[in-house]
Parts: structure tokens; sequence; C-alpha cells
């Protein structure tokens, strides 16, 4: 007799438009593992008592969504490197027993730049836009490519300020009059802005020649960051998909053992 699939599914609030479980699904039915996914919607009263009923009932791994990053990162015994620096859990597990969390936003974003989109970040100068969990997440992948220089803006100056000392030496936080007269390689927006058609402060000068803009966010038609970017005369724009089916695919390395090919889940998805 078949045993039942292992329970894995993605929490945060709103949850209804998540395309983990699609993408997950995709992936179980490429690599043979025997996996049910879900969305779970919890509020923020409600997001630890969730976490630890779902293990204690047997569930195999859960990937956490905004805005519970940070409570995630908050419960676990045992953290990834890039967890650990970056404060945000987006994937739980149990260690011996124990909850244990990694961020995997940090590793898609950077294969989906470098690998699927073929463009470099070493010796880059990067602007962030946005210093909200999902910038916090990314920084330390980022800075193991050994990027020229990574400058934050967000619209909340003192946000900025704190994701800067945080990462100490390795980001300057920028104010809008810091970046005139700047230039740079590649802009990454992680704002959530996009999601309601709105766009950060943002200005064509500050694209270098062969710049590159990368939006975090994804939708079904062309983000407003990736409408501005093309008219900036931007090298390269691109949204956030790929990154998304990538996290997912390191947090399902992380569960099953085995690292599933995104190129069709990425095609899939787009078209
Ligand atoms: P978050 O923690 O809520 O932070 C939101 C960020 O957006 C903050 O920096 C906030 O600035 C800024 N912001 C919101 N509205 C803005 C506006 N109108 N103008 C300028 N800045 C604005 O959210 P998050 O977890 O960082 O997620 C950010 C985005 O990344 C979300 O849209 C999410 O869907 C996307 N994301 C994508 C992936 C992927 O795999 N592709 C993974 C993770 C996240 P303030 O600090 O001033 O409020």
């Amino acid at each position: 007799m078949n045993s039942l699939p292992v329970r894995y599914a993605v929490v945060g609030n709103p949850i209804s438009q998540s395309k983990s479980p699609l993408i997950h699904s995709m992936f179980a039915q490429q690599t043979g593992e025997r996996i049910a996914y879900a969305a779970l919607l919890a509020t923020q009263d409600e997001f630890d008592g969730l976490v630890g009923e779902y293990f204690r009932a047997g569930g195999g791994g859960l990937n956490i969504t905004l805005p519970f990053k940070r409570s995630a990162w908050s419960m676990c015994r045992h953290l990834s490197p890039n967890a650990a620096r970056s404060k945000a859990v987006n994937t739980l597990y149990l260690r011996e027993d124990e909850l244990a969390g990694a961020n995997t936003d940090g590793i898609g974003l950077v294969r989906d730049i470098r690998g699927n989109l073929g463009i470099d970040i070493g010796g880059r100068r990067i602007l962030l836009l946005g210093a909200g969990g999902a910038m916090r997440g990314v920084i330390p992948a980022l800075k193991e490519q050994a990027p020229a220089s990574m400058t934050v803006w967000n619209r909340t100056v003192e946000r900025a300020a704190e994701l800067a000392r945080d990462f100490g030496g390795d980001l300057t936080a920028a104010g809008i009059d810091d970046l005139h007269g700047k230039q740079f390689d590649l802009i990454i927006n992680g704002t959530s802005g996009s999601l309601q058609g709105r766009l950060p402060k943002v200005d064509a000068s500050w694209l270098a020649p062969g710049c590159c803009c990368y939006d975090m966010v994804y939708a079904e038609e062309d983000t407003v960051f990736v409408r501005w970017a093309r008219d900036a005369g931007a090298a390269a724009a691109a949204d956030g998909l790929g990154m998304l089916v990538e996290q997912a695919a390191e947090s399902f390395r992380i569960w099953r053992g085995v690292t599933p090919d995104t190129e069709p889940v990425i095609r899939r998805l787009r078209n």
C-alpha cells in the first residue's frame, strides 16, 4: 500500500495569490517525489501556534512569506548562515525534532540573475530599492558574489539605515540626495509598490551604460518598474518570476534532497 504524501505548505497573509502550490506540484511531478503542498492563511496572532501545530501533526516543511519571515526567524532553534545574517526565514523544517530555518530568497535571486539571465553580479555597483524582509533576505547571497558596492535606498529612511547597520560595512544607506550624480550597473527593486502599480523614486540618470534592472515583484504583465527600466534604456529588465521558482527549488532541495529542473517550470508559468 502506498504511504500518504508528505505535507508541505506556504504560510502568509494574503496567500490566495501564491504560486508556490503550483510550482511545488510541478517539482513533485517532475522528480516523482510524493508530496502534497497547500497554502495557509494566518494572522500575526495565529502564526506561532499554526507553525507548532503543523509540525506536531507531521508536516514536512513550510515556506514562509510576507509578513511572517521575521517571526519565523525568531522561532528557529537552528538557522542557516544566510537566515541568521538576514534575520528572515522563508523555509522551515525539523532538524532532530527542533525547528530549523533557512532563507532561500538570496540563492533564488542570484541563480536567476546569474544563471538564467546571464547577468554578472561580481564587481558591479548595485543599487537596492527597498529595505523590507525580501531585501534583508537577499543581501548575504548578493554579498557572496563580491559586488563592487551595495547601496540601499528606502522610502522610510530609518529602515534603510537599520539595514546598513545590520550588515556593517557591506552596505551603504542613501537618501535621494545622496544618489544625485551616482551611477549603478545593477538596480534591484524590492519594494512592494509594484504590486499596486507604484514606482519607487527612480531616476534614469542612475543607469550606467549596460545597467540591468531587476524587479523582485512578478506579475502577468510587465511590472511598472520593468517598463520604467526599459524606457530608461536598461540593457536588460526582468521581473521576479525566475527568482520565485529558483527559491522554491532550493526549498524543495532542503526538504527532499532532490534539485528540480527549474527551466521548464519557469517557461510554463511564463506561458
Ligand atoms: P515588506 O517587508 O513589506 O517591505 C516592503 C518594502 O516596499 C519596504 O521597503 C517599503 O518601504 C517598500 N514600499 C512599499 N510600498 C512602497 C511605495 N509605494 N513606494 C516606495 N516603497 C514602497 O515586503 P517584502 O517581504 O520585503 O517584499 C517586497 C516585495 O518583494 C513583495 O512585493 C514580494 O512579493 C516580493 N518578493 C518576491 C520574491 C520572489 O521570489 N520573486 C521573494 C520575496 C519577495 P517602507 O519601509 O517605507 O514601508
